[in-house]
């Protein structure tokens, strides 16, 4: 690594300001006369989009492997799985000449209807953070980037480059940072993406508590900050809010404004220095990367299945699956023919080769007769014909196989999704097959949850397969002939209906706002904590053999916040088959000062038996899992008390409950004042120790005025005053007191804060 800071003493003012805007859409500048290369990004995040043309934002792009998008990818719970295709990506990013990847995606699912929920992991804060980690030091270890995107509250596509997205801190705290917070802090990212939107009223490009404060100081992120593609609305603003690099470029004009406003004082050139500095280290890093590899495009084809199948989520099976010993079979469903693998917009891959569904089915089936119908257009238009010609092919077929992809005109990048149906054609088709045809299997491929609630109870099973990247297809057959016995869960809850969703009064919001209003209740946090039921919960998913939990047991069953505890329980596979279990650990609080969700996701596991095998699963969990954030502490806070480690197959479904006993470690700061209440003077031990004696001394008087014994009066009046200002109630008392209130509750204060 040169030296950055002579490199950088040396740098004119035009050379610095040029160095943080990009050369070309996908490339920054170099400044040769002092040897700073420049340094090629590409899309991201499931496959390498390295266009040809760099000065073209381009359509056309290099062959690289597609892998199962993101939705797919969190459904395997499988981190180590994760790290593996990061390496992979790693691996083509080398060959292909790209130095950093544009990816993870690390957005929380707020609503279904996201059309870009496809590129993002999960409703949960917790495996959406582990996934992306994983995802990062996977790629990174072959001496490649990432980005981090779309930080932060990048939770739509609806007015994605404008809309003011209003989140409460507690709500950014604990559900729409810590996945950025995890994937920063453990998977050390080259860089991190900023989003399009506005956040509380600035630009994310913009945002320097965003990305100052939060991201570089308090988590210490060290790599470079880069804007989306086309965020930045005001240069001299985002480099002062802490944005680096712009793109894409080139752009004259932003160079210009840059240097005249050093000159002219509106930009401390220090400010500038900053971004340089940390584009610097990440470009000479880049030019660090080995040099020459190829990567081994069939060994990541059968990498891509493998992850495939391992996100697959059986959803229903009334026994039908595996498949086995049927002659005729009816193959319905374009998408048979024409696989659907990934979603539109930039993450589009071109393949280096693509599975067809129907011909991998073929190689698997034998001599059983594979009969193909289309069933649907590629068009939203409704076309009878080819129902009829699928009913046909059903009806003189043992059992059938409907390939179902959610197109592209209802859910992509850019645009969000209207509905959570299927297309009207693809709904009239299920329903017209499994009425003739009871063995009936569904097999989905969309990004995000579908309702199903007019077709499900028809099929005799269903398959969510995501979009399932190039070698999905074979995937599918795997799964269904039981070569692969599916272990993916769903990292996201499938809603009844969309009324049901948590943000469906908040969303997409109006006059260029969306008002978070549902708060830290997402996902199944809101299902449980209103008790609205499901089609399938959070973390849910079949296999063809069945598990059994037992022994659940804790390290401790009293301990410290800061030293955590350990969670164990065994797992027994109790069926025939080898399968996998992805066991889940969340945590309730049983009373806490502010609301929380009943439990939240704190730890996983996913464990692979052979039939009637047993291993013990143990999952750590941290001070952050007992936590929640404070926002008038503005730190992450713990109480004393008891809480519930509830051990599940899914967030539905709790196999096992310890109860534990948290001591808190913490000395919160006084935030007591003037003007606080009774009950919070009482809630703050400190507030306590000095008021407690002085209101049983006055209520003992007071109940002596009144005359002992008063039916009720005491405890209604106490109740009463809980939520007065101390304040108030001397003031009320000012007669009978030797002192004016406000000198009694400044000594109290001064008492309480140490001061006396
Ligand atoms: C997307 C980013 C992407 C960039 C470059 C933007 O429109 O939001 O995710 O990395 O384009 O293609």
């Amino acid at each position: 690594m040169p030296d950055i800071e002579s490199i950088l003493r040396q740098m004119t003012l035009e050379e610095k300001a040029a160095l943080c805007t990009g050369a070309s859409p996908w490339s920054t500048v170099p400044v040769e006369r002092l040897g700073v290369p420049p340094m090629f990004v590409a899309d991201g995040p499931h496959g390498v989009r390295r266009v040809r043309d760099e000065f073209s934002l381009g359509v056309e792009s290099l062959p690289a492997t597609c892998f199962p998008t993101a939705s797919s990818l969190a459904s395997t719970w499988d981190v180590t799985l994760i790290k593996d295709l990061g390496q992979a990506l790693g691996e083509e990013c080398l060959e292909l000449g790209v130095n950093v990847l544009l990816g993870p995606g690390a957005n929380m699912k707020r609503t279904p209807v996201c059309g870009r929920n496809f590129e993002y992991f999960s409703e949960d804060p917790y495996l959406a953070g582990q996934m992306a980690a994983n995802f990062i030091q996977g790629v990174q270890s072959q001496g490649v980037g990432t980005s981090l995107k779309h930080y932060a509250a990048n939770n739509q596509e609806y007015q994605r480059m404008s809309i003011n997205a209003v989140v409460d801190e507690r709500t950014l705290r604990e559900i729409y940072l810590p996945a950025f917070e995890t994937a920063v802090k453990q998977g050390k990212p080259w860089t991190v993406m900023c989003a399009y939107n506005r956040l509380n009223g600035s630009f994310c490009s913009e945002h320097r508590e965003l990305l100052v404060d939060i991201l570089k100081d308090e988590w210490g992120f060290e790599g470079l900050v880069v804007s989306d593609w086309g965020a930045v609305h005001d240069r001299v603003a985002s480099l002062q809010g802490g944005l680096d690099l712009e793109m894409p470029g080139p752009k004259a004009q932003r160079v210009k404004v840059v240097v005249e406003s050093v000159q002219n004082g509106a930009l401390d050139e220090a400010l500038l220095d900053e971004a340089v500095r940390r584009i610097l280290q990440i470009v000479f890093k880049a030019a660090g990367s080995p040099k020459g590899k190829k990567f081994d495009k069939s060994a990541h084809h059968a990498l891509a299945r493998k992850i495939a199948g391992e996100g697959m989520v059986l959803l229903k099976n009334n026994g039908i699956l595996p498949l086995k010993g049927y002659q005729k079979i009816a193959v319905i469903g374009r998408t048979a023919k024409k696989a659907h693998f990934q979603g539109g917009g930039s993450s589009h891959i071109n393949p280096t080769q693509v599975d067809v569904p129907f011909d991998e089915l073929q190689k698997l089936a034998g001599e059983a007769v594979l009969v193909y119908a289309e069933g649907y257009p590629d068009d939203p238009s409704f076309q009878p014909a080819l129902i009829e010609a699928a009913v046909e092919a059903a009806k003189s077929s043992e059992v059938a196989l409907l390939y179902i992809g959610l197109p592209t005109f209802k859910e992509s990048e850019g645009y969000d999704r209207a509905d959570l149906v299927l297309t009207e054609q693809q709904v009239a088709l299920i329903k017209a097959v499994t009425a003739v045809q009871p063995k009936t299997v569904v097999v989905l491929n969309n990004g995000s949850a579908v309702t199903m609630g007019t077709w499900l109870d028809g099929a005799a099973a269903v398959l969510e397969a995501w979009m399932m990247g190039q070698a999905g297809g074979g995937a599918i057959a795997d799964v269904l002939f039981g070569k692969v016995n599916p272990s993916g869960k769903l990292s996201e809850t499938f809603p009844l209906r969309l009324v049901d969703t948590p943000a469906y009064t908040n969303y997409p919001g109006e006059g260029g706002q969306v008002r978070y209003g549902e708060g830290i209740f997402i996902g199944y946090r809101y299902y449980d904590f209103k008790e609205v039921p499901v089609l399938f919960p959070f973390g849910y998913g079949l296999s063809y053999t069945t598990f059994k939990y037992s022994k659940p047991k804790v390290s401790a069953v009293v301990f410290k916040d800061v030293e955590g505890l350990t969670v164990s329980v065994d797992v027994t596979n109790t069926g025939q088959m080898a399968g996998k279990e992805i066991v889940q650990v969340y945590v309730h609080d049983q009373q806490a000062r502010l609301m929380r969700p009943v439990k939240e996701l704190k730890g996983f596991a996913k464990v692979a038996l052979e039939a009637g095998q047993t291993k013990t699963v143990t999952i750590a969990l941290d001070f952050r899992a007992f936590a929640y954030y404070h926002p008038a502490y503005q730190q992450w806070s713990t109480e004393d008390g008891e809480y519930d480690i509830l051990i599940g197959a899914s967030a539905a479904d709790v196999r096992a409950r310890l109860t534990v006993n948290l001591k808190s470690t913490l000395t919160l700061p006084c935030l007591l004042n003037r003007d606080s209440t009774i009950r919070e003077w009482l809630e703050d031990p400190r507030g306590e120790a000095v008021l407690r004696p002085m209101m049983e001394m006055a209520m003992a008087q007071m109940s002596q005025a009144m005359g002992v014994g008063q039916e009720g009066g005491l405890d209604m009046g106490m109740e009463f005053m809980m939520d007065t200002p101390l304040l108030v109630i001397l003031n009320f008392m000012e007669a009978m007191l030797p002192t004016p209130p406000e000198e009694i509750v400044a000594t109290l204060l001064d008492q309480v804060k140490g001061k006396a």
